[in-house]
């Protein structure tokens, strides 16, 4: 019988003829001077790592130090997390971000994101992620806030939490996933400060128009992020909420009094949505800012199906929605705005799990990286680089994510015949390093 499993040469060959893998990891660089090992090394170690989904970096010494994976990667030596860690602290983010951007527009060119187009659209959303966070352990990138705990004794008392938070778009209809940029918070800003940055960065780093639509969460309705989508020539669906309080008012007075424009019925497994929906044109969007803005509001009555000893039962829940939006009413009626401001990405496997679960961001590997290489500053003095660490490993995780992804869900046949996840085909790739002839070497 054929060996019905993935070799770790057939999604090289994938990577290196699809996207340029070897040449990207070819342009990496980081701050130290003269080194044993690549940043070109050290950059693909952890890609493989992200691939493999090792669980811990432990396991990535250990995998090169005794498998085939040093030799596929070609690696000058086997090396360490202390390598890999005093590396990434000063590694260049640029060709890391540049290597993302020619991923997507690469994905975009290979039609990976046209079985999601809505209307003919193609859809990205914009949130925020939390990740490491701490009571001892900071940096001085670090964010703070104070938080409310209890001591062993069970007594309350107040503790200041050091964590790093970032902003991150991605394409999110497509069953390709990828994301588009990442932005991290500053000491002392907000999620919105972020985000305009991203917003701004995004046409520069893909043109505007990379994507049609964006999705957004309540906080980002305010007039700079409307402007600079607008400037962008996007458009934006924007959950609306108590804190937009002119509009959201004068949305729910205006539709309290007339009845609702389109009901219908939407039936999705043991749920049942009993839809009534309102659509409302040319609202002011704020009193500084009274450029009139449409605004749909959803409530829906769910209905779910229990089996409670043999007898079924319904049991029924209220919820209301309202969006603001910028699409136009006649291609996209209130039921595809209600089903734009739906999208469910965060709960699937998507990227920003990985983020949060990952070994990389748990245990603090970069977090305070205190042993770093050294650079001249502008009074002459040795000073440690700016710590990117964190930023540099999220990069890699990001490519990772969108490389793996491409090629589970839409080049291997396998993986379509055997049903196979995500996971599995990671297992299968990292399963192939530790029984390969030693000869063996991915090709340039
Ligand atoms: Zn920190």
């Amino acid at each position: 019988m054929k060996d019905r499993s993935h070799s770790l040469p057939s999604f090289s060959t994938f990577l290196n003829k699809g996207f340029d893998l070897r040449s990207h990891a070819g342009q990496m660089a980081d701050a130290r001077t003269d080194p044993d090992i690549s940043p070109s090394s050290v950059f693909l170690a952890l890609f493989h790592a992200f691939v493999f989904r090792l669980p811990s970096f432990q396991q990535l010494d250990s995998e090169l130090a005794h498998s085939y994976l040093q030799q596929w990667i070609g690696a000058e030596r086997a090396f360490r997390d202390d390598t890999l860690r005093y590396s990434l602290c000063g590694f260049d983010l640029d060709p890391l971000e540049a290597m993302l951007v020619d991923v997507n527009r690469r994905l975009k060119r290979s039609k990976a994101f046209d079985q999601g187009r809505v209307q003919g659209r193609l859809v990205a959303a914009l949130d925020g992620i939390e990740v490491l966070s701490s009571f001892s352990r900071r940096c001085e990138n670090c964010l703070e806030r104070r938080v409310i705990g209890k001591d062993q004794a069970g007594r309350k008392i107040e503790q200041t939490q050091y964590y790093h938070r970032a902003v991150g778009c991605q394409m999110v209809h497509s069953p390709v996933k990828p994301f588009l940029a990442i932005e991290w918070l500053r000491p002392g800003e907000g999620e919105d400060t972020a985000a305009l940055r991203l917003l701004t960065r995004l046409p520069d780093l893909y043109g505007s128009r990379f994507f049609d639509i964006l999705l957004l969460d309540a906080l980002y309705a305010q007039t700079p992020v409307l402007q600079l989508i607008q400037k962008a020539r996007w458009d934006a669906v924007i959950s609306l909420k108590q804190n937009s309080r002119e509009l959201y008012q004068s949305a729910m007075g205006l539709f309290a009094h007339r009845p609702a424009d389109t009901s219908f019925t939407d039936r999705r497994a043991h749920k049942t949505y009993h839809v009534q929906l309102w659509d409302t044109e040319g609202l002011p969007f704020t009193v500084e800012n009274p450029e009139p803005v449409r605004v749909v509001r959803s409530e829906e009555v769910l209905e779910r199906n229990r089996f409670r000893q043999g007898k079924r039962t319904s049991h029924s829940t209220d919820h209301e929605w309202l969006w603001v939006t910028t699409l136009p009413r006649q291609a996209f009626p209130a039921a595809i705005v209600r089903q734009l401001g739906h999208s469910r990405w965060k709960n699937e496997n998507n990227g920003w799990m990985d983020l949060t679960k990952h070994c990389a961001f748990k245990h603090g590997f970069l977090h305070a990286c205190q042993h770093r290489p050294k650079q001249i500053n502008s009074s002459g003095e040795r000073e440690p680089v700016p710590n990117r660490g964190l930023a540099a490993v999220t990069l890699i995780l990001l490519i990772a994510f969108a490389l793996t992804s491409v090629f589970v869900l839409r080049h291997s046949k396998l993986a379509r015949i055997d049903h196979l996840t995500v996971i599995a085909v990671a297992a299968q790739l990292h399963a192939w390093t530790s029984k390969a002839p030693p000869s063996i070497r991915a090709p340039d």
